[in-house]
């Protein structure tokens, strides 16, 4: 009897265990509801050749461990601003006009991790097209030596902007502008040296004589201070989180490599070195090999910008 006891308790138990196995299986395959998280920025529109941000909202019941992606195939830097908020410094290139493309991927707590595209409407940027007359050596194709220091050249401006993907955030709420002077020529307008369009202007020159001071935009790690073949005299800050921002033509730089440099710090002196009609500051800021017009680092940085916004 008590055996028989045994064998129906033993049969009990097989039966639930039957019962409950298939629930088992099919609990991961059900719906697991995860919200998208919501996706925005800053401006809404943001302009041709300019930094902006990117805000990536959780929904209300979906736990969001890390945001990670790219903007225009650069290398977003997301940081959490709140529990469910996280955001990134972005860039619209020239020429991206009228979308740029954000790639996305999500890492969930309690999901697969899951990828997101958007595309973000840019407003087109108003160039201005300029005749240039340059030294001959300047207005025809570079020679074999200039060829090889232009590549030389390219290799550091694209390390630099490696370094600067891989760097925490830098600045703090200063920022300056490095002249407080006249834009003589805009970022983006179009270049025709000696009669032939040749590119577009990168930077934006502010006035200045040979030997007025050169201001660090805002506090960076200097990554470069050498000669370059067109940009003469250069220092390149690292500000972190993909940005940095370049001084060119100058004629002296008061700086050394992996010095750290505050906003407002005299970095170096204006000069008329390397490919230029005069003395001015060439003044650039990259979020990492894309140029955008340098006063939008002013912009995107301030700390009044997309806080505590709703
Ligand atoms: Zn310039």
């Amino acid at each position: 009897m008590l055996i028989r006891m045994g064998f129906l308790v033993l049969a009990v138990v097989a039966a639930l265990a039957v019962a409950a196995w298939p629930s088992e299986v099919e609990e991961p395959q059900g719906p697991v509801i995860v919200m998208a998280p919501e996706v925005t920025w800053e401006p809404e529109e943001p302009g041709e050749g300019t930094l902006f941000r990117i805000r990536v909202r959780a929904s209300e019941h979906t736990r969001v461990l890390g945001v990670h992606g790219t903007v225009a195939g650069e290398e977003l830097h997301f940081a959490r601003v709140d529990d469910r908020t996280f955001e990134s410094i972005a860039v619209a290139p020239v020429g991206s006009p009228p979308t740029v493309e954000s790639r996305l991927r999500y890492v969930y707590a309690e999901a697969p991790e899951a990828y997101d595209e958007v595309r973000i409407p840019v407003i087109p940027g108003s160039y201005d097209h300029e005749e240039l007359r340059v030294a001959p050596r300047f207005g025809a194709p570079p020679s074999a030596e200039d060829q090889e220091q232009l590549d030389r050249d390219r290799a550091r401006a694209r390390a630099a902007a490696a370094r600067a993907h891989r760097t925490r955030p830098q600045w703090t709420g200063d920022l300056v502008m490095p002249r407080d002077s006249r834009v003589t020529s805009g970022f983006g307008d179009g270049r025709v040296f000696n009669g032939q369009v040749s590119s577009r202007h990168m930077g934006l020159d502010l006035r200045g004589a040979r030997g007025d001071t050169v201001l660090a935009a805002a506090r960076g790690t200097v990554e470069v201070v050498d000669p370059f073949l067109l940009a003469g005299n250069v220092v390149y800050v690292n500000h972190g989180a993909g940005l940095l921002s370049a001084y060119f033509h100058l004629s002296r730089q008061l700086v050394s490599v992996g010095d750290t440099v505050e906003a407002g710090q005299p970095i170096g002196l204006v000069g008329a070195t390397g490919r230029v009609t005069g003395p001015h500051l060439h003044w650039v800021v990259r979020y990492g090999m894309t140029s955008v017009d340098p006063r939008s680092l002013l912009t995107v940085l301030a700390p009044s910008r997309g806080r505590g916004r709703p």
